[in-house]
């Protein structure tokens, strides 16, 4: 992503934000393309406050629109000591919020509140009038609203050749613009660059490429019917609940909020906020709304009867029936090596961990609104949370017969008997609270055994470093000559033959069933 022209790369460089924004040479290209760059990164600045990203972003505005100090300006804006010792007085006006406020200086929204001695639940409460010391600036500016964000962005974007912009509306998000205009996430993420944190941080007005449509055929979604319902958080309630409850990602709900992690996790009772894509019916029940090739993929399952908790079982202790890998792939051929399935997720603990070593799964932990994706191109055989101790699970058969199963999801974004790719999105990453720790626990299924999958990772195992640990080079493709550096064996208990759940604290206490395989929960080290 580092120094393209600038001419041919005005796309590119929106698309990723300010991730890009900061590779082209000052100097080289023209303020619009600039400003469009900074625009973008605006709209998209929610995820990364923690990321070195932000950082880069903040100093590109440094250079632009946004008045900062002399001596930090050279975006040392976390609020060093040099920084801090300039500032000024801002007077919140009405319906300012402390994020609208930062975004407008350009200054980091710890800054700010380590500056006032604010605490992260005193933000919510910032009344009108009330004065706040802004480090490292030297002038007051307008604070700008969301809105007005959006409309200054409009004025600065670049012409597209390949496809056209869609402004995403109030409750609107990658997954509904992935429906309206028949694509998938995956493909409108890859045309924008949008990473897995970007895709649950993209905020109202965000241009978002739509790829291989003309202008025409842009339609913009109208705010006042929102497709979803309004949800006013309740007592002790978190963004987490809501996603389980309602089987929305954490991701799409922040996007529909345009909440940033800091908002996320500071949600207070009584707040409201939009759940996209769920309608209740009659009774009150809350259904996610399904798609057309979803109710497809449906028919398909139960034709062939996947999707059950029955098939679960049979899959989870390694029977796998001919018709189901049949329809994974008409080859009988195995794909030969894994996708490691968090993209920037790290490695926990492996096969053959934890007491006794029972543990014949990879833990892979992330962040939370991070998504799962499949390590292999195969069908989806099951989606959902009736294996108990496995919390929201997607299982996958692969050609050939390998069986791959990602437990402890936030929310499953497929059906039974839908098709994925090697890496498409199957889930978000879960866990029952930012705390704990949110992680993958995959297992790797052949012909009756658990199987070390991470031989067969590639780019191989990936460490909360970055660094990434190729094992072997391994690969696998004949079922019937496993290489001998993959280990496998029949799923062992728990030493203490119970469940160990933490992913589900809604869910009963529950007994172990005789035949039902063993879950490890979520025994996340610290
Ligand atoms: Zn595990």
């Amino acid at each position: 992503m580092v120094s393209r022209p600038r001419g041919s790369a005005f796309a590119v460089v929106l698309a990723v934000g300010w991730a890009a924004a900061c590779g082209g040479e000052s100097g080289s290209g023209s303020r619009g393309g600039d400003a469009a760059a900074r625009g973008a990164a605006d709209g998209g600045d929610a995820a990364g406050e923690k990321d070195s990203r932000a950082e880069e972003a903040a100093e590109e505005d440094g250079g632009g629109g946004m008045p900062r100090a002399e001596d930090a300006a050279t975006g040392d804006d976390d609020g060093t000591a040099d920084a801090a010792e300039v500032y000024v007085e801002h007077v919140v006006a009405e319906g300012e919020t402390l994020w609208d406020i930062a975004r407008s200086y350009g200054v980091d929204v710890r800054a700010i509140l380590a500056a006032n001695g604010l605490r992260d639940r005193q933000v919510r409460r910032l009344s009108r009038g009330r004065v706040l010391r802004i480090p490292g600036v030297t002038k007051t500016v307008p604070v700008l609203g969301a809105a007005a964000r959006a409309a200054q962005m409009r004025a600065n974007l670049p012409p597209l050749a390949d496809g056209a912009y869609h402004f995403l509306a109030p409750g609107e998000t990658l997954w509904d613009v992935a429906r309206r205009y028949g694509k998938t996430v995956d493909e409108l993420a890859a045309r924008n660059g949008f990473t897995d944190d970007d895709l649950r941080a993209l905020s109202v007005g965000r241009p978002v490429i739509v790829p291989g449509i003309p202008e025409d055929q842009v339609r913009p979604a109208d705010p006042s019917v929102r497709s979803g319902l309004v949800h006013v958080l309740g007592r002790g309630e978190t963004i987490w609940d809501l996603a389980r409850a309602f089987q929305v990602g954490v991701g799409a709900i922040m996007a529909a909020n345009a909440l940033t992690a800091d908002e996320a996790r500071t949600l207070r009772e009584g707040t409201e906020l939009f759940i996209p894509g769920v309608t209740q019916d009659r009774r009150g029940r809350v259904r996610p709304e399904t798609t057309g090739p979803e109710r497809s993929a449906t028919a398909l399952a139960r034709r062939l009867g996947l999707g059950t908790v029955q098939c679960a079982r049979e899959l989870l202790n390694g029977r796998a029936r001919r018709s189901w890998v049949r329809a994974a792939g008409e080859t009988d051929e195995l794909p030969g090596t894994l996708r490691w399935p968090v993209a920037k997720g790290w490695y926990v603990r492996g096969w053959g961990s934890g007491e006794g070593g029972y543990h014949l799964a990879t833990d892979i932990m992330g962040e939370m609104g991070w998504n799962v994706r499949a390590a292999a191109p195969g069908i989806v055989a099951y989606s959902g949370r009736e294996v108990r101790g496995y919390g929201n699970l997607v299982i996958v058969i692969h050609p050939g017969g390998w069986v791959t199963a990602y437990a402890h999801n936030s929310v499953n974004f497929v059906v039974a008997g839908q098709r994925v790719p090697a890496g498409g999105i199957l889930a978000e990453l879960g866990s029952t609270g930012i705390s704990r720790g949110p992680h993958v626990h995959f297992e790797f299924i052949f012909r009756g055994e658990l199987c070390d999958a991470e031989p067969l990772f590639r780019p191989g195992v990936r460490h909360r470093s970055g660094r990434i640990e190729r094992l072997r080079s391994v690969t696998w493709t004949d079922p019937d000559a496993r290489p001998a550096a993959i280990r496998c064996a029949p799923r062992r208990h728990h030493p203490r033959s119970r469940w160990v759940e933490n992913e589900t604290p809604e869910a009963e206490t529950p007994e172990a069933a005789p035949s039902a395989p063993t879950a490890d929960g979520a025994q996340v080290p610290p």
